[in-house]
């Protein structure tokens, strides 16, 4: 058995509520990644075989290595069709507000959503969640929001209607917010879920596979570019900085997602403890930020570059030129030395 993580009264409310509304919207955070769109459709599936009427609505496209996902496909992207997802919202008995703890993280749903007078509730792991939904399920100390809905499932007492397209989704938001395992991963309970989710007939190995070895050449030309030609070492602070600008990325026929997980690459390199991200967007420029150990990339991110985020993944914006922004990043290094203490990894 798993320890009880969410409280019971909160199973109750969730349970009761399922059983009066049947119009049903679950939403998730605007670039959605493997967990926001692995706990839509982790949910999504559930719902709809408990016969409920009910829509995924995501602020923008999915990336295309999750496109494999079954249910992809009838999830509604407001950028595409903006009446049509707004129609959903407003008519929803009940909305879910899965992996984002603010309503600035839905972009262009935000509107709808605060308007809308369904009944909302949050299932969440990021810190500081704002109150606006009427139940509230964040877990900061979980590493998934997919193992939430797990965890959800399982605590209704429903684990036998988990079909096995939930079981799928809910493993690819496990695999991918713990990068397959290597962080945030030490809770034995992860296992064991995953042991329940094999034993309903997920093809892990096939899911790692279609998330992680389906890039296209040019992806894996501009990640090493990025790598050999765009990676600055600031050995002193134990930081690192990458940065591509429009013209670099037109070169290599960016499309969202083909720079997913480049701020990783210099945490590999022994010594090193902060990574920074800088990627030139239409309107500003994109911050990502990761950190081994106590570093805490949230503070800043929060600090410099308009953002927040998690101590060891965070981000943000930076408005201005490419240059200011390494000027800035380079500049602010030292202000953090501090926080390099000497963790053991
Ligand atoms: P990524 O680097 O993958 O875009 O974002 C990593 C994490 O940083 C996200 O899960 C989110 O918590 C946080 N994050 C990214 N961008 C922003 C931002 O613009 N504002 C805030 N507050 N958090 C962000
Ligand atoms: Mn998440």
């Amino acid at each position: 058995m798993i320890n009880k993580i969410i409280a019971e009264e909160k199973i109750q409310q969730v349970r009761k509520l399922l059983e009066k509304k049947e119009k049903i919207v679950i939403t998730c955070h605007v670039s959605p990644d493997g967990d926001a769109v692995g706990s839509s459709l982790g949910l999504y599936h559930f719902l709809d075989g408990l016969g409920k009427e009910v829509n995924v609505v995501v602020p923008d496209l999915l990336p295309k290595n999750l496109l494999f996902l079954k249910g992809t496909k009838e999830i509604v992207v407001y950028t595409r069709y903006p009446e049509f997802a707004e129609k959903l919202i407003s008519e929803a008995e009940l909305i879910f507000c899965l992996d984002f703890n603010a309503l600035s993280r839905i972009d262009r749903l935000q509107k709808a959503v605060s308007l809308s007078e369904a009944k909302k509730v949050l299932i969440d792991h990021h810190l500081n969640p704002e109150e606006f939904c009427d139940i509230i399920i964040s877990h900061p100390e979980v590493a998934s929001t997919s193992e939430l809905i797990f965890r959800l499932i399982c605590r209704m007492g429903m684990f036998d209607r988990m079909p096995l397209y939930s079981a799928e989704a809910i493993y690819t938001g496990m695999m991918t917010d713990t990068g397959n395992f290597t962080y945030n991963s030490n809770t034995p309970e992860i296992y064991y879920i995953i042991a329940e989710l094999v034993k309903l007939g997920i093809n892990k190995d096939r899911i790692y596979a279609m998330v992680y070895n389906t890039n296209s050449v040019d992806k894996v030309r501009l990640n090493g570019y990025a790598v050999s030609e765009k990676m600055e070492i600031f050995p002193e602070h134990k930081a690192a900085l990458i940065s591509l600008t429009r013209e670099e990325l037109k070169r290599y026929d960016y499309h969202k997602g083909d720079s997913e997980g480049l701020v990783n690459v210099p945490l590999g390199i022994e010594g090193i403890r902060f990574s920074t991200f800088l990627r030139e967007d239409k309107e500003y420029i994109k911050v990502s930020m990761r950190s081994k150990g106590s570093f805490p990339v949230n503070k800043v991110a929060a600090e410099h570059f308009n953002g927040g985020g998690h101590l060891n993944a965070a981000g943000g914006e930076f408005h201005g030129t490419m240059e200011e922004a390494q000027k800035l990043l380079r500049s602010i290094l030292p202000l953090y030395d501090k926080y390099m203490v000497k963790d053991k990894d």
